[in-house]
């Protein structure tokens, strides 16, 4: 049976992407290869405002996440904490040795500039791990405010996850001084799982040079070596850089600003549709993230049992909440190739699954 995600990633992938990763194989070390490496590096670099180049890593993003740590923390990272994802990065940092200080904010609320100057302020820090967009409660920080105060400490790199808002909105990674820049293939890029894309500073990747056990496969050093013959260091899943190609084409075809545009206008046309239904956001007001919307489940309804029909009676899925949030919160994406007509399907589908969704048992 087939059904189709609102869930914040993976999500739909179209047609033309699935034909784009169909194609036959070429060799990596081929200069057909390297044609195609070369040719999307333009417009990668005009997504992530960088002059920078922007490495292709198989793995999803959670390798490149844990890979920045490895090459860039001496002495200690600063985990700034507001979500599973982030949640889980400060975890990470600890299993790989790191020594590593959490930050905490309640889920749904950002991640506070104030609070990351005063930390960053007693010193000792090498590097700090923000989450632009948690997905897990629809949480979007203020990265522009967050960069600022980052920027008052030199010796401090930057690792920003924008997983789940690339490609939805501007995030100019030189303008902002982002340091490295982490982003993945099945959110807002409407690609399947597996590839991740990453771009780093020259002072992040001097640091890299300088730090040991930073390994082999997330090696920053080995990246840039390969990426300067227009190659990656390993051999790349080769359908996910021709589904990477399309998608730059698609969003050549629309536009940039039109593609930020019509992240925003579906944004908000769900959350005015669902806030009209007496439900409320969980993310702290003027916080809400871009690309998904994280709805407080305030009326009590039996999220599992609204799941279902949605899937059987209109062959689509929500998410339920997330961890913690299981049943208490529910998510509805709007990133990737959705159009106002596919979300307006998507509501009715709602509205008439709530219709006859009981009231969960308190
Ligand atoms: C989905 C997501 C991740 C994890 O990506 P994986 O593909 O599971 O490695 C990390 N950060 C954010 C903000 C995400 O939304």
């Amino acid at each position: 049976m087939s059904y189709k995600l609102f869930i914040p990633g993976p999500i739909a992938v179209s047609e033309k992407t699935l034909r784009a990763m169909g194609q036959p194989m070429i060799g990596h070390r081929s200069t057909d290869f390297v044609d195609l490496y070369n040719s999307l590096q333009p417009d990668l670099q005009t997504l992530m405002g960088t002059k920078d180049p922007v490495y292709l890593s198989t793995s999803s993003a959670w390798g490149a996440m844990e890979g920045s740590l490895r090459n860039v923390v001496q002495k200690k990272v600063l985990t700034c904490m507001n979500g599973a994802f982030s949640d889980k990065w400060n975890d990470v940092a600890l299993r790989d040795d790191k020594q590593a200080t959490a930050l905490t904010f309640e889920w749904g609320q950002p991640v506070d500039p104030d609070a990351v100057r005063r930390e960053l302020a007693k010193g000792g820090y090498d590097a700090i791990t923000i989450i632009h967009n948690e997905t897990s409660c629809g949480c979007m920080s203020d990265l522009v405010a967050l960069m600022k105060v980052v920027r008052e400490f030199p010796e401090v790199i930057s690792i920003i996850d924008t997983v789940s808002s690339f490609s939805a909105m501007p995030i100019p990674k030189d303008e902002l001084g982002i340091d490295v820049f982490i982003t993945g293939s099945q959110k807002a890029l409407a690609m399947p799982p597996g590839l991740s894309l990453l771009s780093v500073s020259k002072r992040a990747l001097d640091r890299a040079a300088q730090t040991s056990g930073r390994g082999y496969y997330f090696d920053f050093v080995e990246f840039q070596k390969n990426h300067e013959n227009g190659m990656t260091p390993s051999t790349p899943t080769i359908s996910h850089i021709y589904a990477l190609q399309s998608k730059l084409e698609d969003i050549r075809a629309e536009g940039i600003p039109a593609r930020h545009a019509r992240h925003a206008r579906l944004n908000k046309m769900v959350r005015d549709h669902v806030l009209a239904k007496g439900f409320k956001m969980f993310p702290k007001d003027g916080y809400g993230s871009i690309t998904l919307n994280c709805f407080a489940n305030t009326l009590n309804y039996d999220l599992g049992a609204l799941n279902k029909t949605l899937k059987s009676k209109h062959q689509l899925v929500i998410d339920g909440g997330y961890g913690k949030l299981k049943g208490k919160t529910f998510r509805i994406s709007n990133m990737g190739d959705e159009t106002g007509a596919t979300m307006a399907a998507m509501l009715n589908s709602f509205d008439a699954a709530l219709a006859e969704t009981p009231k969960a048992a308190v």
